[in-house]
């Protein structure tokens, strides 16, 4: 067999316990046993990254992002270590490094840091000595040497951009599911999995909600051409390629449904109707570098409407402080926030030639007395934002409505 250079990704879920852990090196192994070089990139146990949030938060609730990252990076420090014990427990050599060690250099944007360069020397040179080289996912360091992490899911990208960089012959995301699916199987059992799903459908997927790729992972595969392979820790069947193209793309209107509660609807009530207005609430909101998502604005004929936009969830207190802010300066009314919303999307490059898409998943939408409080699209996306409840009624009506648990 030809040696071949594979990278491979381990989520949390792949090693939240001894065992998985110890899984894990025996896969790892299998793949050295047929002598390939490996480059293993690792995530924080199980719900290690969501409970360092917390504690944080019970310590301070505006912690400075510098020591967050400080924070964070370490759950993947524990991992690595971890997995180089039990593959050396294996009888197989391997050695762990942190982001900052195999030279991961970001901007400087904690808790949200860009790659901006890899110096793959130190991975080459242990990879060299025959050592399975094991990396700290979702971390890296600036030039001043401060450690920084790549935002939630950022394991996806380290080892998609170690890909890159050691132009491996392979790049393996392994999660707790068998691969991309129609939706988040999770939500509806009835999903399935996809073969194969262009950079662009899966990157639209990610950015509507669907967790199981990082979107900045996928911007970064499209942008250098790195094939994809997401698949199950727990099994050795065949997962979901995300790659350039696949053929007969164009006979499928939909690829997937896709469901966001990360959002929160902010609404200035009465803004007076004229121009400027609308530009002196977005470039605040620009300049404090809060991202705002769909925006919707009623035509009124009394000279005043009323502007809703949404926001993540992460970032809503920040964004509520401003728009109140601006809200006053402009004459505006009532800011009101709402919380309790979901966006429900449906995915898929077909619908640029297949007409009728929008009028289904209202019409769905209306057949289950689902309200629709904001709409969006894309080339190859609707999104609604409807009440969060009644998120899990609609992804499933529209699943089945577009024929997705049937193909
Ligand atoms: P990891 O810890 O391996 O990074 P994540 O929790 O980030 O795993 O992502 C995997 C999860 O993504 C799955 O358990 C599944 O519930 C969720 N998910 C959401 N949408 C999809 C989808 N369309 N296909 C597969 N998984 C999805
Ligand atoms: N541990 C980080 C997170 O939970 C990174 C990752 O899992 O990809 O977001
Ligand atoms: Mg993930």
């Amino acid at each position: 067999m030809q040696k071949r250079l594979i990278v491979q990704k381990f989520g949390g879920s792949s090693v939240a316990n001894v065992e998985r852990i110890q899984n894990v090196a025996k896969r790892v192994v299998k793949y050295r046993k047929n002598g390939h070089d490996l480059v293993v990139v690792v995530s924080a146990l199980g719900d290690t990254t969501d409970e360092l949030i917390d504690l944080a938060s019970k310590i301070n609730s505006d912690a400075s992002e510098r020591e967050m990252d400080m924070l964070l990076s370490t759950g993947e420090q524990i991992s690595v270590a971890l997995l180089a014990m039990a593959i050396h427990k294996l009888g197989y050599e391997a050695i762990s490094f942190t982001g900052a060690q195999v030279g991961i250099i970001t901007d400087k944007n904690h808790t949200r840091a860009k790659i901006v360069k890899i110096n793959g020397d130190r991975i080459k040179e242990a990879l060299k000595k025959g050592k399975i080289v094991i990396v700290a996912g979702f971390q890296g360091m600036t030039l001043d040497q401060d450690i920084t992490t790549l935002g939630r899911g950022g394991s996806d990208l380290t080892a998609v951009a170690l890909a890159k960089e050691l132009a491996a012959d392979e790049c393996e995301i392994y999660t707790d599911v068998e691969g991309i699916f129609t939706t988040d199987p999770r939500i509806e059992p009835k999903a399935r999995k996809i073969d194969a799903i262009t950079y662009d459908e899966m990157l639209e997927m990610a950015s509507l909600g669907a967790q199981v790729m990082q979107a900045r992972s996928i911007e970064v595969a499209k942008k250098f051409n790195v094939p994809i392979q997401c698949r199950s820790s727990f099994s050795d069947k065949p997962g979901t390629m995300i790659i350039k193209e696949v053929k007969h793309m164009e006979d499928v209107v939909l690829s997937a449904v896709t469901l966001n509660r990360n959002e929160a609807k902010i609404t200035i009530c009465t803004v007076p109707d004229k121009p400027g207005v609308a530009a002196k609430i977005f470039k605040e909101l620009a300049e404090a570098e809060v991202n705002v998502d769909m925006i919707v604005q009623n035509v009124s004929h009394l000279r005043q409407t009323d502007i809703s936009f949404t926001v993540a969830k992460s970032g809503a207190l920040k964004a509520i402080k401003l728009t109140k802010k601006v809200a006053k300066a402009i004459g505006a009314g009532e800011v009101l926030e709402d919380e309790d919303i979901a966006r429900v999307s449906v995915v898929g490059v077909g619908m640029k030639s297949h007409p009728g898409v929008a009028a289904t998943m209202f019409d769905t939408m209306a057949k289950n007395k689902i309200n629709i409080e904001m709409i969006s699209t894309s080339d190859i996306s609707i999104s609604c934002i409807i009440k969060n409840q009644l998120a899990e009624k609609a992804v499933k009506a529209l699943h089945h409505e577009f024929g997705l648990d049937k193909r």
